[in-house]
């Protein structure tokens, strides 16, 4: 018999929470959901209060685990926070990388995925900077390295990987269980995307994002892969942190454009990721100049160089500079990715040189650079 709602509740009546009172009527349960065998909800905390509820949640976890017909469980403990709480607002930028007691910082390091080398992070303060085709086209860059690459979309509201990479369809089960990637351009590709309609309205709930992203991580059959690039959603706020949090990432790679005001949520993400101390591998300014495709003239529309000077400033490495270009625009958007489909242009090349640059952070220990120590709580 698959478990149900109230088997759940009813198991999670005899687990008390930090003041004592039964779980169920702590009041910081979301909704509870119980699919198949898989149950899944969030405990939504005050963030000073996290480390007193991670015991509970484990004990929670393990109550669940041992309910008959369970097979997975995952419980979120999400830092609740209104915006302008101490821990809504990112670290201050080049902070200390201080676990101890910072709220929202991971209290257990998550486990890798068995067969993956490291997984990074893509990320960008705010959207439309470019970061999904970065994403896409440093995964090709790193395949052409010689990497097994795989590619998670992790922009769980605006998936766009099986448009960038053009890819169709939905992905097979193996076993009923585990989903089988799809592939494009030599990638192993997951994505939100391939699994619900494109025409069909998203209505995530916290709980539900988790568990999508913990799903197309774990429970996909990824095989050997040297590396799994993460395209995260644009921002900073509550759900990305939490997502930083989710996945093991070995570092994380920032793409800003030249603009202050995109240089200002650049220094929100480095600053997020610093403070789950996650490694920052680099800012990358794309968009950087505009290169005429007529002329080849270069413009420098958006000013150049803030992304150089703000990586300096925050004493993070830079990676390199992509300009804005039609060639780039067109190629993402149709899903040809320029580095696949025209590899032996200049614009493969740029981010070849950037794939490498992180290539070789990752062999010499990711971050090693800026890597905020990490302090694993006793
Ligand atoms: P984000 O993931 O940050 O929202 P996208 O990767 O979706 O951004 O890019 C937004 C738009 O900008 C897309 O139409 C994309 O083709 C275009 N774009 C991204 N980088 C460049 C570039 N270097 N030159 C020209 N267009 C670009």
């Amino acid at each position: 018999m698959p478990v149900t709602k109230q088997d759940v509740v009813d198991c999670l009546a005899k687990v008390p929470a930090p003041d004592g009172r039964p779980l169920p009527q702590s009041g910081a349960l979301s909704e509870i959901i119980a699919n198949d065998g898989k149950v899944f909800f969030s405990i939504g905390v005050d963030a000073a209060a996290v480390k007193s509820w991670e015991p509970v949640r484990q004990r929670a976890e393990a109550a669940l685990k041992a309910l008959p017909g369970v097979q997975s469980v995952m419980i979120a403990l999400t830092a609740e926070r209104t915006a302008g709480s101490a821990a809504a607002r990112p670290a201050a930028a080049g902070g200390h990388g201080h676990a101890h007691g910072a709220p929202g910082a991971g209290p257990k390091p998550q486990p890798g995925v068995p067969g993956v080398g490291a997984i990074i992070a893509v990320a960008s303060g705010k959207g439309g900077v470019g970061k999904s085709t970065t994403a896409v086209n440093l995964a090709l860059g790193l395949r052409d390295l010689g990497l097994r690459v795989g590619v998670l979309d992790a922009d769980i509201y605006g998936p766009s990987m099986p448009k960038l990479l053009g890819i169709h369809g939905k992905p097979e089960t193996i076993d009923g269980k585990r989903l089988k990637p799809m592939e494009g351009y030599g990638l192993k590709v997951m994505s939100i995307g391939f699994l619900v309609e494109e025409e069909t309205p998203m209505i995530w709930r916290g709980p539900m994002v988790m568990s999508a992203l913990t799903q197309m991580l774990r429970e996909v059959e990824w095989g050997t892969l040297d590396v799994i690039v993460v395209d995260m959603p644009p921002g900073t706020g509550d759900a990305q942190l939490t997502m930083a949090q989710q996945v093991p990432l070995r570092g994380a790679v920032i793409v800003s454009t030249p603009q202050d005001l995109a240089l200002i949520d650049a220094r929100r993400g480095v600053a997020m990721f610093k403070r789950v101390n996650v490694p920052i591998l680099g800012v990358i300014e794309n968009m950087s100049h505009f290169l005429c495709p007529h002329c080849g003239t270069r413009s420098d529309i958006f000013g150049h160089g803030g992304a150089r000077k703000e990586a300096d400033r925050l004493g993070v490495p830079f990676l390199g500079e992509i300009p804005l270009h039609m060639d780039i625009r067109e190629k993402s958007d149709a899903g040809l990715p320029v580095v696949a489909t025209e590899p032996d242009g200049p614009h493969a090349k740029i981010y070849r040189d950037i794939a490498a640059r992180i290539r070789d952070q990752l062999a010499g220990g990711a971050g090693s650079r800026a890597a905020p120590k990490i302090v694993i709580e006793a």
